[in-house]
């Protein structure tokens, strides 16, 4: 009898209150199938394989067989969607396995997503498609990649059973690793049912999760707290805008208390850059476009310090006044955290003035001209190498796609070519120099939506994972240049773009 998989639970969650969470099991399902599994980071959260089957990864991560030392549990939140609070949310579709101490010291949550019905699934079915399944793992381990925090992806499964969406959908099983699944709205949750005990527990437990740095002790810990989660989601969305991310879903339970980015559901790398740009179907007003992530990020938060209130100060006033700083400070270093990362995209890496104008001056050229955000930053290193080399340049030109532009040969992007390596000659570093660090922060690879569609499609339409597995292997080294998949750096032509993406719940 071959020594079955281990991993080392500890299960913290399940010792708090019972308020906090439902003990519940996941369904069975007919037919599991394991199409990925990641076996670094099953590595790095001490899970030992001991020669597990495939077979047997599929069964114990599509919720048929439990790993020993599993308690699973839906954990209880509540939440803003689009702007109006929903206080009975909760996992509806997902299941706390448990918790583990990585091998860097950090505790890790281990959740099945998509394995059956909760208390909290209201009219839901708790489960999910396979497309869900496989954009969650690709978007997920490519963030990671990326060098943005994420929450992350150890296995997909194949239920081998349909799931009833707009039409009969292949169900999966999605296998997600958190520092933790605490949100903005589970504060919020014991807010709305007026349980300080509750809340003072779970602000306890986050301050020593997450921020053990703070003192305990300290009269003004939980005001520290809520500053800390507001340095944290001030660094992580000025991650996104420079990369060209858009969420797509910042609901208050769709932002976690760690600092992680969590739930991928339409969200979507730009290709072309405008600011204005949605791409989440459901998101009719673009409350989430990619511009309106920063302040949506603050918005959340002081529905967070509503919350806390009460735990910062017994006088309210003051409360209010305490935590209305630490929310403008939370404009400032989003700001200045997206000015750092701009000024290393141009391979900036001494500061003037009129940078901030010049990184304004290009966002206007780009979206006048219809430029490839990513393709342009990646073109720019290019440049920076070989300063003179004018096919270099005209190379970035063409990646214009206004009809204005094409074809006119003095035009703003051209001016501010000019302009930005008038500013490079201001750097101390030589061009090569400059090169590899911009190459370092301007990724070749990202999830493109087009490629990300065809991987869905593949697998959905004829049970071919293997487009999945080469995106998912091309995104684990996104800032490497890879020749055998130069098609991959390219944006969509007119016919692949892919205008609008789904939640698929
Ligand atoms: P999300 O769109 O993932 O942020 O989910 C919002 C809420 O809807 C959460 O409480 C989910 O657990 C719940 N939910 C989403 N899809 C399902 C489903 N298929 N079955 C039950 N609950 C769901
Ligand atoms: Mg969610």
């Amino acid at each position: 009898m071959p020594t079955p998989l281990t991993i080392p639970f500890v299960n913290i969650y399940a010792t708090l209150p019972s308020q906090f969470y439902r003990k519940t099991m996941p369904a069975q399902v007919t037919n599991p199938t394991l199409i990925q599994f990641n076996h670094d980071l099953a590595a790095q959260l001490g899970i030992e394989l001991n020669g597990t089957s495939h077979d047997e990864l599929a069964l114990l991560f599509s919720g048929n067989q439990l790993p020993d030392g599993a308690d699973p549990l839906a954990m209880a939140y509540s939440g803003h969607q689009f702007g109006q609070l929903n206080p009975q949310l909760g996992d509806g579709r997902a299941l706390l396995l448990g918790d583990v101490i990585s091998n860097d010291g950090q505790r890790r949550d281990i959740q099945l997503k998509g394995a059956g019905r909760t208390p909290y699934s209201r009219n839901g079915d708790g489960r999910s498609p396979i497309g869900p399944v496989l954009r969650e793992y690709i978007m997920c381990e490519a963030m990671h990649a990326l060098g943005v925090p994420t929450t992350r992806a150890l296995a997909a499964i194949s239920s081998g059973e349909y799931v009833i969406r707009e039409q009969r959908e292949p169900g999966g099983v999605f296998t997600r690793v958190a520092a933790s699944h605490i949100r903005v709205g589970t504060f919020q949750y014991f807010a709305v049912h007026r349980d300080a005990e509750g809340l003072r527990v779970l602000a306890n437990h986050v301050l020593e999760r997450h921020y053990p740095d703070i003192d305990s002790q300290a009269d003004d810990r939980y005001l520290q707290l809520f500053n800390a989660i507001c340095r944290k989601q001030a660094e992580l969305i000025a991650n996104w805008m420079q990369l060209g991310f858009i969420h797509g879903v910042m609901n208050t339970d769709n932002m976690t208390v760690s600092g992680e980015t969590i739930d991928y559901g339409p969200c979507a790398f730009m290709d072309t850059y405008k600011a204005s740009t949605v791409y989440s179907y459901i998101d009719r007003n673009g409350r989430y476009a990619y511009q309106n992530q920063p302040a949506i990020g603050q918005w959340n938060l002081a529905r967070l310090a509503e919350t806390l209130l009460s735990l910062i100060a017994d006088n309210e006033k003051t409360a209010i006044a305490q935590v209305t700083e630490v929310l403008q400070d939370f404009a400032l270093w989003q700001q200045q955290a997206w000015l750092s990362a701009m000024r290393k995209k141009l391979g900036l890496a001494t500061e003037q003035e009129s940078d901030p104008a010049l990184i304004e001056a290009l966002l206007s050229a780009l979206t006048d001209a219809e430029v490839d955000y990513t393709l342009f930053f990646r073109r720019l290193c290019d440049l920076a190498e070989n300063p003179e080399a004018a096919d270099t340049k005209l190379g970035i030109l063409t990646l214009m796609q206004a009809p204005a532009c094409s074809g006119s040969k003095d035009t703003t992007l051209e001016h501010w070519l000019d302009e930005w390596q008038a500013r490079c000659q201001h750097e101390t570093s030589s061009p090569k120099e400059q090169a590899l660090a911009m190459r370092a922060v301007n990724p070749a690879y990202i999830p493109r939506n087009h490629r990300v569609a065809e991987a869905i499609k593949a697998a959905e339409d004829n049970n071919d994972f293997k487009p999945f597995k080469r995106l998912l292997r091309i995104l684990a080294h996104p800032y490497a240049e890879q020749p055998e998949y130069l098609s991959y750096q390219r944006p969509p032509k007119p016919n692949e773009k892919v205008l609008r993406t789904f939640c698929g719940t």
